[in-house]
């Protein structure tokens, strides 16, 4: 009898502790920084496939992103958190299946090795939302740079909407 409770007394102890351990794991960001969790409710709800790109860093289909063949006239916000990434002035047509830019908004975009060291991913400054990765020496243009980005990861702010607000 005794025996039978001090083992399920352990098992109730291990699997708490268990559970525990992953809650920690998931939520360890908001937990620790409750400042960054109010921020983190302001951003925008993320369906699966935007989820899949912006949290799980995948890659669209080239060719079947909105803004591939964008030229109009107007700004690439985050779609996450709503700063400007890239503006049209910057856009130009790679041909390689999604949207290309040869510059970023200054300090909008962090850049960083990929895991294997073989391309450079980039990232919105503000709310690290994977947005594609980084190429240069390609001659594509004169800044001799392509910010590949995929269009999942962005919202495109038509001109026309922003001329009130600046
Ligand atoms: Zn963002």
């Amino acid at each position: 009898m005794n025996s039978k409770l001090v083992i399920l007394t352990l098992l109730t102890c291990s699997l708490q502790a268990c559970s525990q351990q992953t809650n920690n794991n998931m939520d360890n960001s908001q937990s620790q920084t409750p400042t960054q969790q109010s921020g983190t409710s302001q951003y925008r709800k993320l369906t699966p496939e935007e989820e899949y790109v912006i949290v799980d860093k995948g890659t669209e289909r080239p060719f079947t992103g909105k803004y591939v063949n964008t030229t109009a006239t107007g700004v690439y916000v985050c779609k996450r958190c709503g700063k400007p990434l890239f503006t049209f002035k910057d856009k130009f047509p790679s041909e390689c299946g999604w949207p290309s830019f040869d510059d970023a908004i200054p300090g909008a975009v962090l850049s960083q090795p990929d895991p294997d060291g073989e391309r450079v991913e980039i990232e919105c400054a503000n709310c690290h939302a994977h947005l594609g990765h980084v190429f240069k020496g390609e001659h594509f243009t004169n800044k001799n740079t392509r910010y590949c980005v995929n269009s999942i990861s962005m919202i495109f702010v038509p001109a026309d909407s922003t001329a009130g607000t600046k």
